[in-house]
C-alpha cells in the first residue's frame, strides 16, 4: 500500500521520530500550523481514528498517552488534541493520526 505514514513507521523514509511506543510513533508536523505541532501516529495501518477505536482501542489509548506525554513535554500544558476523519474534514492522509498543537511552547 502507498501510505506516507506506513513508509515513516517502517523507517522506509527516515522522518526523525520524536518518540516511538510499542503501538504508536510521533514526529513533527511538516507544515506546522502552530509553534508546537506533532503528529501522533499508530504503527498499525487504519484509514482514520474512528476505524482505529474499534479495530485496536489500545493503540488509541497508546497514541493519546503518548501525545499527551510530549504536549507535557514540550508545551506549557496547554494543547489541543484533533482528529481530521474523512476528506470533508480536511482529512488528506488517510492513516489514522493525531495532531497534538500548542501555542505555548515550553
Ligand atoms: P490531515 O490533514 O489531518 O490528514 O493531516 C496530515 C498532516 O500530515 C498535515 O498536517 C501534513 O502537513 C502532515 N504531513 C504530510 N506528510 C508528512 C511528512 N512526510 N512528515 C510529516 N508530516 C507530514
Ligand atoms: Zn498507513
Amino acid at each position: 500500500m502507498d501510505c506516507i505514514f506506513c513508509k515513516i513507521v517502517s523507517r522506509e523514509i527516515g522522518s526523525p521520530l520524536l518518540a516511538e511506543t510499542e503501538h504508536s510513533v510521533a514526529f513533527n508536523d511538516i507544515n506546522p500550523a502552530q509553534p508546537i505541532h506533532i503528529l501522533v501516529v499508530p504503527k498499525e495501518h487504519h484509514a482514520n481514528v474512528a476505524e482505529l477505536a474499534f479495530a485496536n482501542p489500545e493503540a488509541l489509548v497508546d497514541l493519546i498517552q503518548l501525545g499527551s506525554k510530549l504536549a507535557a513535554e514540550h508545551s506549557t500544558g496547554s494543547f489541543k488534541l484533533t482528529f481530521n476523519t474523512g476528506e470533508e474534514a480536511g482529512q488528506t492522509v488517510f492513516h489514522a493520526h493525531g495532531h497534538i498543537t500548542s501555542k505555548t511552547p515550553k
